[in-house]
């Protein structure tokens, strides 16, 4: 029997870009946990829109003002860079059934390699149930405003990257 240090815990993503509604569910979490580390994971596979160090750099920005909190990126397993970092805790967000699936599938695979290791589901406030990096991509690439999704320094990020892409024409 041990009991879980339930001291730091490790918010895990490939936040590309960081919304509302993650730092929603940092804000929770940073009044449940002494240090929470919002860890950037460098997801390659997923080709993101920005890279690990443009994640990281708006991820830093954004969760500057919640005390307790910090960015960090990771490339290896998961679970063995929460056992590096002195944590056993993990944070994922849940928004609707429809995430449910692929997070426990997720958290049993997590705990099947590493027992100690414990992951907790917080909810977002029901107005950002909705919200996804992909949808805020998508409605910024058609030109649409994202600023009631995501902090101005993303939107600003959000529209100098498409404009970089499309080679400057149209935003
Ligand atoms: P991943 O590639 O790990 O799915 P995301 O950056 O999309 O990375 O999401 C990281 C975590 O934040 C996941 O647990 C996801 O369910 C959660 N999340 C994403 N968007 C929201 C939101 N609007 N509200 C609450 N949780 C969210």
């Amino acid at each position: 029997m041990w009991f879980i240090d339930m001291r730091t815990a490790i918010y895990p993503g490939s936040f590309d870009p960081i919304t509302n509604g993650h730092l929603d569910i940092v804000q929770r979490a940073a009044r449940l946990f002494d240090r929470v580390i919002v860890a950037v994971a460098q997801n390659e596979t997923k080709k993101p829109l920005f890279t690990t160090e443009e994640r990281l750099d708006l991820v830093r920005q954004c969760i500057a003002p919640i005390a307790n909190t910090e960015a960090d990126s990771f490339d290896d397993l998961l679970v063995k860079y929460v056992a590096r970092k002195g944590s056993q805790v993990i944070i994922r967000g849940l928004r609707a059934v429809s995430d449910f699936e692929f997070e426990f599938q997720l958290a049993l695979m997590n705990r099947k390699l590493e027992g100690r290791i414990e992951t907790i589901f917080m909810m977002p406030k029901e107005t950002y149930t909705f919200l996804s990096s992909r949808i805020v991509k998508e409605i910024a690439r058609l030109g649409g405003d994202v600023g009631c999704f995501v902090p101005p320094i993303v939107q600003q990020a959000l529209t100098r990257k498409l404009g970089e892409r499309s080679g400057g024409a149209r935003v």
